[in-house]
């Protein structure tokens, strides 16, 4: 059994992009309710900081930061930031301990008290770009938390996995000039927001993409890993590794058309454990169908507990 811990903050729940939005604060607590059982009595339970100024600037520019943190709307007062991304009164504040979460959990594995952490937050972040929000994302989780594993803990070989069902231009963007990444996503293709040609294969050739033609299946997605992810990820030898876990991939979410089964989640969970180097943070990102989400990410918790490492 390993140690995993699980990092979350009730203002992650206070970010509400509007009526309707599939965003919605619902879904972390869904997630939530689902790890609320005896199964997941051993997780080692924390408080997602909010992330600094400086911490949020590891991967986008300071006067991004500031003009981010410097929305404050009003009660029942919406920002829109592109046609999808909506800032309101608690979305800034869920964004920094969005993003407080992923270093916070990048801590908890290199301090050796976790094998493994899960940051249950929202809003999502692998689309944000370095100087622009978008899809739903303010800040750039796993590139802040990937470039806080390089500049303070000093590694030199940080993978950063993406299995949500859209790309993750903003990650890829952000990592793809420095060789001490290596970002590897599956997702539809094409679909929103465009990018993630397989032809796409970074700076460095630092940079994986697998792209899934819409109406694929488990058997589609577990072959593109089995061939191309997974022994990329293996040769590059990872001394950690961040996971941008995103479960709008299953069959029943309304956004993609990727038919992943509940199960595909754990068997993804399970490989790259082995393949981790010993040292596994997942962020949440997608999924938008409230019970193939809770199902799939307590599946995916479940795994991180119990796959040998
Ligand atoms: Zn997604």
């Amino acid at each position: 059994m390993n140690r995993v811990a699980l990092f979350s903050h009730h203002a992650c729940s206070a970010h509400d992009p509007g009526p309707g939005h599939p965003e919605c604060p619902d879904r972390l607590r869904a997630v939530l309710a689902a790890l609320d059982h005896r199964d997941f009595a051993n997780l080692l339970r924390e408080q997602a900081p909010l992330a600094t100024e400086a911490q949020l600037c590891l991967a986008h520019p300071a006067a991004y930061v500031r003009d981010i943190l410097s929305l404050h709307p009003s009660d029942d007062e919406l920002r829109a930031l592109d046609p999808d991304t909506f800032v309101g009164p608690g979305s800034v504040v869920a964004a920094r301990h969005a993003a407080g979460a992923a270093i916070a959990a990048v801590d908890s594995v290199m301090e050796g008290w976790a094998d493994a952490a899960f940051a249950a937050v929202r809003p999502p972040g692998h689309h944000a770009e370095r100087q622009q929000a978008m899809g739903f994302c303010l800040f750039s989780n796993a590139a802040i938390a990937a470039e806080h594993a390089s500049r303070h803990w000093g590694l030199k070989r940080v993978a950063v996995v993406d299995f949500d069902v859209h790309h993750g231009n903003g990650t890829q963007h952000i990592l793809e000039t420095d060789p001490a990444f290596l970002y590897v996503s599956s997702h539809q293709y094409p679909c929103y927001p465009g990018t993630g040609a397989a032809s796409e294969t970074g700076y460095s050739r630092n940079v994986v993409n697998l792209p899934l033609a819409p109406g694929s299946g488990s058997s589609a997605f577990r072959a593109a890993w089995e061939n191309k992810g997974l022994p990329a990820l293996r040769a590059f030898k990872p001394e950690l590794l961040i996971v941008s876990a995103g479960f709008d991939a299953h069959r029943i979410d309304p956004l993609a058309q990727i038919n992943l089964e509940t199960e595909d989640f754990g068997w993804i969970t399970d490989q790259l454990m082995a393949a981790s180097g010993g040292r596994l943070v997942s962020l949440l990102e997608g999924g938008y169908d409230l019970m193939a989400l809770a199902a799939s990410a307590a599946l995916h918790v479940r795994r991180l507990i119990t796959a040998p490492l």
